[in-house]
């Protein structure tokens, strides 16, 4: 197989959960975002009610084998936060010693995602393809790869313009770049907290205080994601952002796409974060406080689009009784076969 594709067992980095969290959750920690996460504008927040309630006999979140989808999704952060992490540190170089980035890069991304359990495991060919998709989305963040590209939703060439995407989180002059960093807000919904890490937030190198949060996204078409910015993921990052700057919101947030449509191309989506972010996230975190404390998910909204892929639609034998909703949704519309995904 290529050098691209490790083999299967060997990822070298820890297998991270959904949201590129690396430590699977222990039984008191605080709501994950990667929980959070379910809310979004294709998520279902019932079944944030699921992922937070059903648990093992000791007490843990249940882990699901991915789809290839989201283990794309995967390999698209990895490949990301490394190649980023280069430019910041090494700053621009020539065509050769970017391409050598991103070899490494790309097979690390690549080895990640093998480290995955997966719905349907993928054929040698199948992860050939998918290492030749991991290459080209790095080719493109680097600006390797001649195409257009989109910023804030205008179409600019590539690399005049706004430059190549790698450049688009290059922190202005007294802030600085991390990634992962991990937020928190203890005492909210009902005392339970929450906690998440955004792929990045930029933050002042004077006082450490949150200037702005980006998040790294794999979609399947463009301008899927159209109501970022109310969703519970969204609004959380920006609830901690502000409970971490003593009551500041951040100056902005960003979804930094990968849109694979027929020609893939990077976009971000910035915008400025405005006060009633926090009270939308309050808005959340009561009602998923009612919903928990009174152990009723039918106080929480559902989506039946989310069905066909979710994992507490069937029942759990001895942990959960299946989803009702999900049961019935499937009767009038059965989910595609898996090995589809
Ligand atoms: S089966 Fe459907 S309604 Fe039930 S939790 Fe899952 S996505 Fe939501």
């Amino acid at each position: 197989m290529s050098a691209l594709v490790p083999a299967a067992g060997e990822p070298d980095e820890p297998n991270r959960g959904d949201s590129g969290d690396a430590t699977a959750s222990r039984p008191a920690d605080a709501i994950w975002k990667s929980v959070i996460g379910a809310t979004g504008s294709f998520g279902c927040e019932r079944e944030t009610f699921y992922r937070e309630t059903v648990r093992d006999e000791q007490g843990w979140r249940l882990r699901f084998p991915a789809t290839a989808d989201i283990v794309f999704g995967v390999a698209i952060d990895s490949l990301h936060e490394r190649l980023t992490m280069l430019h910041m540190t090494a700053g621009p170089t020539d065509e050769d010693g970017l391409r050598e980035w991103l070899q490494d890069a790309a097979t690390r991304a690549v080895g990640v995602a093998r480290g995955r359990d997966l719905v349907r495991p993928l054929t040698d060919d199948e992860w050939l393809a998918f290492a030749e998709s991991v290459l080209l989305a790095g080719e493109k963040l680097l600006g390797l790869w001649p195409n257009r590209v989109k910023a804030n939703g205008d179409r600019i060439p590539d690399p005049e313009g706004a430059g190549p995407p790698v450049t688009w989180l290059d922190p202005e002059p007294g802030t600085v770049l991390r990634s992962q960093h991990r937020m928190s807000a203890p005492g909210v919904v009902g005392g339970r907290g929450i906690s998440g890490r955004p792929d990045y937030a930029v933050m002042s190198a004077a006082d450490g205080s949150i200037v702005g949060w980006a998040d790294v996204k794999a979609l399947s078409r463009a301008g899927s994601y159209p109501a970022k910015w109310t969703a519970g993921e969204a609004v959380a990052y920006d609830y901690m952002s502000t409970y971490e700057n003593g009551g500041v919101v951040p100056d902005w947030h960003a979804y930094i796409e990968y849109r694979r449509v027929a020609k893939p191309y990077w976009a971000m989506e910035r915008a400025p974060v405005l006060p009633a972010s926090v009270r939308l996230a309050e808005a959340y975190f009561t009602r998923w406080e009612r919903a928990l404390d009174g152990d009723d998910p039918d106080a929480l909204s559902f989506n039946p689009k989310a069905c066909a892929r979710c994992e507490y639609r069937e029942p759990i034998e001895g942990l959960h009784p299946g989803c009702p909703i999900g049961g019935a949704s499937l009767d009038i519309s059965p989910a595609p076969d898996e090995s589809d995904s």
